[in-house]
């Protein structure tokens, strides 16, 4: 064990390991990239995530960096998990449900708890988070708020920051902050702190007076922009402040998270009714979407899948669709949700169901259970094509961009002619309903072409969102590997504006470093697995 693991071990109550194996494991999550630690600490409270930053800072201050990552499950798929420093897993035990507040409708936890079980026991008490990811039963609360994660629920019920409505956060240099709204009086005594808390209050205040026209032009016409750092919410006309916005989808590179509260929504076993329509054109479907888009009461969900992605399905499984649907298939296929309560109000169904049958070419309803559950295995079904690998190749992680609505089309036919330009097979599906559609193509990151063949996917890809006026982080934050497109996405002024609130947070840069800034393509390079999937999400407790 090195002298900085001993000196942990001696000040934590949580376990401190250096094993080998562990850090080999530890060096990869959902992404393509790795990264090894240095150590892996399994924080058992606040206390230990505080000392830990309190060490790392006081070494940053001899002029030693030893950066920290926190991590959740490492299921997110872009680098954002991993650290040559020392990683703080929180899955292992700051993992509680701390409280649970009926009158208000909250809960309190802990950042390591699966998100599953949260879901789960949320239920039972009628209530849930909306913004759930697809990975919800694999991954965390914290690892979720660090993301600002969507889910298929997003785009009527928001993002994860639309639910957290406070956090415990433990700064740089290991002061414990609690954010919430503040009001103007609240603000002014937290403006007159002595300590690290009050620089950075003062510090983001002044920033957002002076720049509030470039914090302005940060914001994209998509739904959901993770690229960055989220400043448009903090200060309120009112006056009134929050730091928590900022802190969500920041990566853990702000501050570590200790303990969060988030808002519940009522949670409804009520059918839904679900509309499949067919689309010949991607004209006609982005008609479709954005008048469905714009209607007062919003689909709960609303997903694409095209003729490519089922067609790679049935080739995969031929028995996974047979009784779902038969080829040919339509080129596009979209899914329209209302769910619960909007079945009592008939107009928003009647008027989605006009709207399909002006844009599509067929169109199927369904409100019985069993047919919905059929017809969601359509989208369900790319869930064999995100976990696929042959041989070497795997289904990669790359993009995850998103669009405004209304170049819908222009990019299909992008992605489309992109991928054509490289040789790999069309697909898409996704969330198309906050814009955010694409696809994992197949590629062996063990052979130069193939390598060659994703940065130049990456390199067009996000040139494409970007002349859409979209974002390159759509889902969830950019990670290490949407990092080198970040200044291209807001140009320089607007990028030096997100480097001074990093620098503002994390003056020595401890916190996840390369993570939003400070890494290249070269960088991205260096780092690639070659042995990209995703056994890492199996569990690895600590052992001793
Ligand atoms: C198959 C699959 C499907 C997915 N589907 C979705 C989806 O539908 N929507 C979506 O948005 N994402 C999705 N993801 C991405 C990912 O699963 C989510 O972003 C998830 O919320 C990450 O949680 P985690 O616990 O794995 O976090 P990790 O990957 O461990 O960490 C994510 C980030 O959070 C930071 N972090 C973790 N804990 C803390 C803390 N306590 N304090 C500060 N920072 C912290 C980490 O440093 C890192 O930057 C998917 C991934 C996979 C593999």
């Amino acid at each position: 064990m090195s002298k900085v693991a001993h000196y942990l071990q001696e000040h934590l109550i949580g376990e401190v390991m250096t094993a080998t194996d562990a850090r080999r494991y530890f060096a990869a999550d959902g992404s393509i990239l790795q990264l090894a630690p240095a150590l892996i600490v399994y924080p058992r409270n606040e206390n230990d995530v505080r000392k830990t930053a309190r060490f790392s800072w006081q070494l940053a201050e001899r002029g030693r960096i030893i950066p920290i990552t926190p991590r959740g499950a490492g299921t997110n798929q872009t680098g954002a998990a991993i650290g040559s420093g020392i990683l703080l897993v929180f899955s292992a035990h700051m993992n509680r449900i701390l409280e649970l507040d009926a009158k208000a409708n909250t809960v309190m936890v802990e950042p390591g708890i699966g998100y599953g079980k949260l879901q789960q026991t949320l239920h039972t008490h009628g209530r849930f988070l909306p913004p759930y990811p697809a990975s919800l039963d694999y991954s965390t609360i914290g690892g979720a708020i660090s993301e600002n994660t969507v889910g298929e629920k997003s785009i009527k019920y928001g993002d994860t920051r639309t639910y957290v409505k406070g956090l415990r956060v433990v700064l740089a240099n290991g002061e414990v902050i609690e954010t919430t709204r503040l009001s103007k009086r609240e603000l002014n005594k937290k403006l007159g702190l002595t300590t690290f808390e009050g620089e950075i209050y003062r510090s983001i205040d002044i920033l957002l007076e002076e720049q509030h026209e470039l914090v302005e032009q940060l914001q994209r016409d998509v739904s959901v922009n993770n690229a960055g750092y989220y400043l448009g919410d903090v200060k309120r006309r009112d006056g009134s402040f929050d730091l928590t916005p900022l802190i969500v989808g920041s990566e853990g590179t702000l501050g570590i998270i200790s303990e969060a509260v988030l808002q519940t929504e009522p949670y409804t076993t009520d059918s839904a009714t679900l509309m499949m329509g067919r689309f010949d054109s991607a004209e006609y479907l982005q008609q479709a979407v954005l008048e469905l888009m714009s209607t007062k009461e919003l689909p709960s969900a609303l997903e694409l899948i095209d003729q490519y992605a089922l067609m790679q399905v049935n080739e995969l499984n031929p028995n996974q669709l047979k009784e779902i649907m038969k080829p040919p298939y339509s080129p596009f296929i979209l899914l329209v949700e209302y769910n619960g309560n909007d079945r009592s109000s008939k107009k928003p169904l009647k008027h989605a169901r006009k709207l399909l049958e002006k844009y599509a070419t067929a169109v199927q309803i369904e409100t019985e259970p069993e047919m919905l559950q059929q017809l969601w295995k359509l989208r369900q079904a790319t869930g064999t094509l995100i976990g696929h690998n042959d041989g070497q190749r795997h289904s990669t992680p790359l993009i995850d961009g998103a669009i405004p609505l209304d170049r819908l089309r222009e990019y299909i036919e992008g992605l489309y002619g992109l991928l054509k330009s490289l040789n790999l097979p069309p697909s898409l599906w996704g969330r198309v309903g906050s814009g955010n559609v694409g696809l994992q193509p197949m590629l062996n990151l063990n052979q130069v072409g193939d390598r060659q063949k994703a940065f130049r996917l990456l390199n067009e890809y996000h040139k494409l969102v970007i002349n859409l006026g979209g974002t390159i982080s759509g889902s969830s934050g950019d990670g290490r590997l949407r990092t080198p497109y970040l200044e291209h996405m807001y140009g320089s002024e607007l990028y030096a504006l997100l480097q001074k609130v990093k620098q503002i947070f994390d003056p020595y840069g401890t916190l996840n470093p390369g993570v939003k800034f400070g890494t290249s393509l070269d960088d991205i390079k260096a780092m690639l697995r070659s042995d990209f999937s995703l056994d890492h999400i199996y569990d690895h407790m600590p052992r001793s």
